[in-house]
């Protein structure tokens, strides 16, 4: 049985571009052992394009890549271009255009790699970040020189499919979800959250669930990260937890992260979750595991969990015994930990 699946590449900029021949040469070794072929559409969009043409990407960039199959991005951003300008010109589009409602960021402690926490062996567990709405929005504004108005905005509709998707995501995993919450402090917008989450847990049975405050939420991440298995935050809750759960995990070179449509009508996107890193980039020093990862979790997404299965044992097997990038104290560069990798799997 074979396969085909055409995938837009998105290198973008810095260690990006370093990252994703990496990933690309990893799902093509995979996929000969699969059955599956990939096709590549590689595109330009980036900070470097920005300043020839003005934009990020073309006017019409999103119905070029609508039909594809899933999206593998490297990083996008450049010191002298604006966060706003490849947030909202490149990664928030895409996000909207395509219903990306679920950012999932799976967090593994490796054999291997040190973490900052005195032992953190063991730790193994998911955030699950509402992508779409809450605290991000575009409503509210100025009101003369001395007011600020932000409004975070709630639905039904985008609360209910998260907490679907985290609990949906529990059942394969150890059953068990934190909910993160701030209901004594934000007394609207966390009631209805907590309200729904705990409607969607009714359907679950066999999910074990609770509710935490995020301040306590973000000191338990630290001290007792192993009894965590999936946490469902809002958008900036989640924005935060994962990264400091990144943090907690030893390396950002590593993390990788989805920006998942569940429902796969439209293409979700694939991503490691550093950015294009211009300290390292183009001196051969970027660590490409963490798009590497992505590339496993977009071969999950597309139906191939035991392809998806061989690179992260891949990896495993690397960090625990192989050499390794500078970022995690060994000694190759992204080409020659590449070709090591390639020749493991
Ligand atoms: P952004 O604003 O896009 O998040 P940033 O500058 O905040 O970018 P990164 O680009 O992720 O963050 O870089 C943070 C630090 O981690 C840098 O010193 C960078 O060199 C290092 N780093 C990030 N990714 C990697 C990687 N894949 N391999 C090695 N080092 C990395
Ligand atoms: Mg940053």
């Amino acid at each position: 049985m074979s396969t085909t699946h055409r995938l837009a590449l998105i290198p973008g900029d810095g260690i990006g571009q370093e990252v994703i021949p990496p990933a690309t040469a990893v799902l093509d070794a995979v996929g000969r052992r699969h059955g599956i072929t990939f096709t590549y559409d590689t595109l330009d969009w980036s900070c470097e394009r920005y300043a020839h043409e003005g934009a990020m990407m073309p006017a019409d960039g999103l119905d070029r890549i609508a039909g594809h199959d899933a999206i593998l991005l490297g990083a996008v951003g450049w010191p002298g271009v604006p966060d706003h300008v490849s947030l909202w010109g490149l990664l928030i589009p895409i996000r909207r255009r395509f219903a990306q409602y679920v950012n999932l960021r799976p967090i593994a402690v490796f054999d291997g790699v040190r973490s900052p926490l005195a032992d953190a062996s063991g730790v193994d567990f998911v955030v699950v970040r509402e992508n779409s709405e809450g605290e991000y929005s575009e409503v509210g504004g100025r009101v003369g020189t001395d007011l600020a108005l932000q409004e975070a905005v709630f639905t039904r509709t985008g609360v209910s499919r998260i907490a679907d998707y985290a609990f949906a995501l529990a059942e394969q995993r150890r059953k068990h979800v934190v909910s993160a919450t701030k209901s004594n402090g934000i007394i609207h917008s966390m009631p209805f959250w907590d309200e729904i989450v705990a409607e969607r847990a009714a359907r679950h049975p066999d999910v074990a669930w609770r509710s935490e405050h995020i301040d306590a939420l973000a000191a338990k991440l630290v001290l007792d990260p192993r009894s965590i298995d999936v946490i469902v935050a809002s958008n900036l809750f989640g924005d935060i937890l994962s990264d400091l759960a990144a943090a907690v995990a030893g390396s950002i070179g590593i993390a990788p992260s989805g920006n998942l449509n569940p429902e796969r009508e439209f293409p979700s996107m694939f991503e490691p979750v550093h950015g294009s890193a211009p300290d390292i980039a183009g001196k051969d020093l970027a660590n490409p595991l963490g798009a590497i990862w992505s590339a496993a979790m977009l071969l999950e997404h597309l139906g191939h969990a035991e392809a998806a299965e061989e690179v992260t044992a891949a990896m495993r097997a690397q960090l625990a015994e192989g050499s390794r990038t500078k970022d995690l104290g060994g000694d190759v560069g992204t080409t020659e930990f590449t070709a090591q990798f390639l020749a493991r799997l």
